[in-house]
């Protein structure tokens, strides 16, 4: 019997896999050679201080035992550079007496078909073996209530065009970046951190409010990053959220700090964003939904406001430009840039042009055969609305309706609409120049690739925004940019407005560089509708044909 007992013991102690034993009592009873080499462990070792700093303590938690969870399990982990699926099984006798745990660990690094095992999948992103977010939320969940005395951060990240970095450079170059990010955070992670790749190319990681220090943090990224070398450079940004309610669930708790990232995402000046609560009213705001929307134009609460276009030369009022604003009942009259952005992003932007748009058009036809016949509207067509609607057919059949011809319309779309698909734009814009439309480039200069989509789109005006230039660090060079541009359109033959206009000295020095026509508050703000008459009165109407040469 004795020797059958050694037999074993030696067998044990040669396998190649480490395998653990704690009685009943959770004492470490049996360690044998391949589990020393790869643990820190040694005998008379008690299970919880074994656990500690291993995924192990998220699975054998006192409640998880209680509920009967442990009595069987597998639980991937990562130690060194090797992947271990451990199994784990609690030993009990014929009446179901608890005897104790054992614990035997498979190297599966490069077992591909285990780790697809379901078990695998349930818990893990398979690509860096962090926490999937279903199981982030059980983990951190816990993590937060084993430690209710210890201040947490909830951390997230966001790569910066992460979706052109894989569609340029190829998926397997973009699963390296995940990788290397998993890499850094793994490297970083002490105990109690919970890491996870919650999806796409988000990270989120729960940590101790005392482990983390922004400066460090971004030194720690930007060092990494830069030792990679890749041919697109990434930003990342990183949001943080201080859990001081712990009510809220661990999702709203990553929706936090992913809102902080919201706040400077485009910003590359920008890293760290801290969430705060007035984040969370900007984005109960936003979410509008196509019912808001329509009722919003049913009640007449979308109008027009009206910002006038003068010729420099004489100061005779040209036109103006059609201004979305929203007259809510509880928000008061919102901006085009409280609602835009999110219409953009819902593709409710279509629907609201077109009502803008028909407003444009029925006021031109008011004006029609009458002293203000002369008088040109400008609106705006979003980069979308040449995608999620027959852009041409709609405005073509507006101008039909109302019977106001094509030469009062004038169509302002930006160079960022050209980036989406710019054969399928060029079509339809040139198709609108040839129903005899004007075309203005609005906010030249500002966006994506200015000088390609001049070349390529034929615009009739050019609109550019004094704004881009006050915001210049120098402002001789923003002069000579401006007087550059107004050159460049006058050999391209495009008659130049400059908007943003304040102040005198602005005109004057547009006027000395051959600029034609100026819109901004120097002359007037937007105005509603009711004020349109009386400052018409007090201008002479020019006529913006003769402009256009
Ligand atoms: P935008 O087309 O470049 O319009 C000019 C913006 O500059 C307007 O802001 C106008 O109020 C403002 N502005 C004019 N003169 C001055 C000035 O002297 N100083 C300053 N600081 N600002 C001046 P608004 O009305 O808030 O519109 C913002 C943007 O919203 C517009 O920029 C346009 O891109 C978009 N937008 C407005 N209406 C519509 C619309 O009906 N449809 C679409 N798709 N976009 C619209
Ligand atoms: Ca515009
Ligand atoms: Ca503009």
């Amino acid at each position: 019997m004795g020797s059958l007992k050694k037999l074993n013991e030696f067998a044990i102690d040669h396998m190649m896999n480490p395998v653990l034993v704690f009685d009943h009592m959770e004492i470490l009873q049996v360690c044998n050679m391949a589990a020393s080499e790869l643990l820190t462990v040694h005998k008379g070792m008690r299970l919880y201080d074994f656990i500690q700093g291993s995924d192990l303590r998220y699975i054998l938690t006192p409640e998880r035992r209680k509920q009967g969870k442990t009595r069987e399990f597998t639980l991937t982990i990562a130690i060194g550079k090797k992947e271990y699926l451990i199994h784990g099984q609690e030993l009990r006798d014929e009446k179901s007496k608890y005897l104790g745990l054992l614990l035997i660990y498979n190297d599966i690094s490069g077992h591909e078909r285990l780790k697809d095992e379901a078990t695998y999948h349930a818990t893990r992103d398979p690509l860096t073996g962090f926490w999937n977010r279903e199981f982030f939320s059980e983990m951190a969940e816990r993590t937060l209530a084993d430690n209710p005395d210890t201040e947490f951060l909830m951390i997230v990240t966001d790569i910066n065009h992460f979706k052109m970095f894989n569609d340029i450079l190829g998926k397997k170059a973009g699963d390296e970046v995940l990788l290397s990010i998993a890499g850094m955070i793994k490297e970083k992670s002490r105990s109690l951190w919970v890491t996870s790749r919650i999806g796409g190319d988000s990270f989120a990681v729960l940590i101790p409010k005392s482990d983390y220090e922004e400066k460090h943090l971004l030194n720690y990224i930007n060092t990494s990053l830069n030792q990679q070398n890749y041919a697109l450079k990434l930003h990342i940004y990183v949001g943080v959220y201080e859990i001081k309610d712990r009510s809220v669930g661990v999702e709203s708790m990553y929706d936090r700090a992913f809102m902080a990232i919201e706040s400077i995402k485009g910003d590359m000046q920008q890293q760290v964003a801290y969430y705060d609560e007035s984040m969370r009213s900007v984005r109960l705001r936003e979410a509008y939904t196509v019912d808001d929307l329509e009722g919003a134009l049913q009640k007449k609460e979308v109008v027009i406001f009206f910002q006038p276009v003068v010729e420099i030369r004489n100061e005779r009022l040209l036109g103006f430009e059609a201004l979305v604003r929203w007259r809510h009942p509880t928000r008061g009259l919102l901006a085009p840039n409280e609602f835009i952005p999110l219409f953009e992003k819902n593709g409710m932007i279509a629907r609201l042009d077109y009502y803008v748009w028909d407003l444009a058009c029925k006021k031109l036809s008011e004006w029609k055969d009458t002293e203000l016949g002369q008088l040109s509207l400008s609106v705006n067509i979003s980069a979308k609305d040449f995608f999620l609607s027959d852009l041409y057919a709609n405005i073509v059949g507006l101008v039909d309706h109302y019977k106001i011809g094509t030469d009062h319309l004038k169509l302002e779309i930006t160079e960022s609409a050209l980036a989406l698909d710019i054969e399928k734009q060029l079509e339809i814009v040139n198709r609108l120049q040839e129903h005899g439309f004007i075309v203005e480039m609005d906010d030249f200069g500002s966006g994506y690739s200015s000088l390609n989509s001049l070349k390529d789109i034929m615009a009739d005006v050019m609109k550019i925004d004094m704004k881009f230039f006050e915001e210049a660090r120098d402002p001789k060079r923003a002069r000579l940019i401006i007087e550059s541009v107004i050159e460049l359109a006058g050999k391209l033959h495009m008659p130049i407005i400059a908007e943003g206009v304040e102040t005198g000295e602005q005109l004057k020095m547009l006027k000395d560089m051959g600029c034609q026509m100026v819109q901004g508050y120097y002359y007037a703000k937007p105005m509603p509708e009711d004020e349109l008459i009386e400052f018409i009165g007090k201008h002479e109407i020019g006529d913006m044909r003769e402009v256009m040469g």
